[in-house]
């Protein structure tokens, strides 16, 4: 049989575009299939943690069109602070911008790319995989799936198991041009609404993008949170000028007298899209096809990060497919174990602390405000200094607690969620 590639990968998101820049540097040939047209334009904050440095292989820098130094916090918008950071938290930008840079880069090492190719299903055979598109059929010799939260190649392969769907709001919008400016270096972030919900600020060169987000079993109580937030906003009610140790409307933030007031004056859109959330470690391979990225579930249950892992699953299903085919291995069964050892054993940890926050989410919120040693933490798990898997250590003594408090959370948290789902 010829085949049409070595690997045909669907979808040229970072998952996909990071996948084929690896195997095509190594030589293998790679066909990328993607169903739109690039540029396009992709609903989300297109934040990325600094930590993402670590992995892009070349200079991400030109994408950037913000730099984060500070996160004003609020808690059901209430007990606003801020905290600041010398060091870069994070960056944004904006996904047409961001995918557009990463295609073109697996291009240039070789990659080739059909737009318009909507895989709609797959089948293996012994030798090859099949994959059909609306207008024709494809074979190669393996096949990665990195085509989003809804991927056809997941369902396909049966590899959709131990998601939790989450969902979000997302929308671009313009305000006063000297108050994007004003707060080109802070994001706005609320927290303990609702259980597992969250809201954002996020800007950009010249807009911000607002959004929303949680478990899909709560969407009924998104749009009105979405809707309390762009309030609260226009109310210049998020008092940034609070620091750590310091109540909102004390002395110390009365002297700076500042308020973080937004007022959208256009929303140019406004749409919602799945989070898949990968809660137990599963198999990520099967056969001769892989999946990668939000294919995967492979999301941050506490943030909703996901370019980070997204980039992070598709190198190392690169690798695991090169080696194959180098015939270094007899099957990629080394990708799912490289999944669940070096990802959702950091995810996993991460939904634990999702649980222990839905319990506690005030005391949390002022854990952050109140403890240098835990806004420390929290910094550098963006910065990619300190894993989520540390903090149990960081218990010291009280580490034997941490597995106990996360159990007991976990109940605690799901019986909140239950309880809100079931509110009209
Ligand atoms: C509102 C919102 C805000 C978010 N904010 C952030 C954030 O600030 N920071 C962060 O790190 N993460 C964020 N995320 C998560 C992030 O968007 C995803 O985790 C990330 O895009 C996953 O990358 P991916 O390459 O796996 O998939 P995608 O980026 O979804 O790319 C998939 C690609 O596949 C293509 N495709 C889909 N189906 C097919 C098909 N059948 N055939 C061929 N091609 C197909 C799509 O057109 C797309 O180009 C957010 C998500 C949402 C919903």
């Amino acid at each position: 049989m010829t085949t049409d590639a070595d690997v045909i990968i669907a979808g040229a998101g970072p998952a996909g575009s990071l996948a084929a820049y690896e195997l095509a540097g190594r030589g293998i040939s790679v066909l990328i299939l993607e169903k739109s047209s690039f540029p396009r334009y992709k609903v989300c904050g297109a934040g990325l943690t600094y930590k993402i440095l670590r992995e892009i292989p070349f200079d991400v820098s030109p994408v950037f069109e913000t730099q984060i130094h500070t996160i004003v916090f609020s808690s059901g918008f209430r007990k606003s602070f801020k905290r600041t950071s010398p060091e870069p938290m994070l960056y944004c930008t904006n996904r047409d911008k961001l995918d557009d840079f990463l295609l073109q880069k697996a291009v240039n090492a070789g990659a080739r790319v059909i737009h318009g190719a909507k895989v709609m299903e797959l089948t293996q055979e012994k030798e090859f995989v099949t994959v059909v598109t609306r207008e024709r059929t494809f074979h190669s010799k393996l096949v990665i799936g990195a085509d989003g939260a809804s991927s056809a190649v997941a369902r396909s392969a049966g590899l959709r198991e131990n998601i939790l769907p989450g969902l979000a709001w997302e929308a671009e919008v313009r305000a006063d041009p000297a108050v994007v400016k004003a707060f080109s270096q802070t994001i706005f972030l609320d927290w303990g609404s609702f259980p597992g919900g969250y809201g954002w600020v996020f800007p950009k060169g010249d807009h911000f993008s607002i959004g929303v987000g949680g478990p899909a079993n709560l969407s009924k109580w998104m749009m009105p949170y979405y809707e309390k937030l762009l309030d609260y906003l226009a109310e210049g009610a998020w008092d940034c000028n609070v620091g750590p140790q310091e109540e909102k409307g004390s002395a110390g933030s009365k002297m700076q007298n500042a308020k973080c007031k937004i007022e959208v004056a256009e929303t140019m859109s406004l749409k919602s899209w799945p989070i898949p959330v990968r809660v137990k470690r599963s198999m990520f391979h099967n056969g001769r096809v892989l999946v990668a990225g939000d294919a995967a579930g492979l999301t941050d249950p506490l943030t909703g990060e996901g370019i980070y892992y997204a980039v992070r699953s598709g190198i190392l299903a690169a690798r695991s497919c090169h080696a194959y085919l180098q015939a270094e291995t007899t099957s990629l069964e080394s990708y799912t174990k490289a999944v669940n050892d070096e990802l959702m054993k950091e995810l996993l940890e991460a939904n634990r602390i999702k649980h222990l926050f839905n319990a506690v989410p005030l005391k949390i919120h002022y854990f952050v405000r109140d403890s240098d040693r835990a806004w420390k933490a929290f910094v550098k798990i963006l910065r990619g200094e300190r894993l989520y898997a540390d903090v149990p250590a960081g218990f010291g003594k009280w580490k034997v607690m941490w597995g106990a408090a996360c159990r007991v959370s976990k109940w605690i948290s799901e019986y909140r969620e239950w309880r809100k789902a079931g509110r009209s």
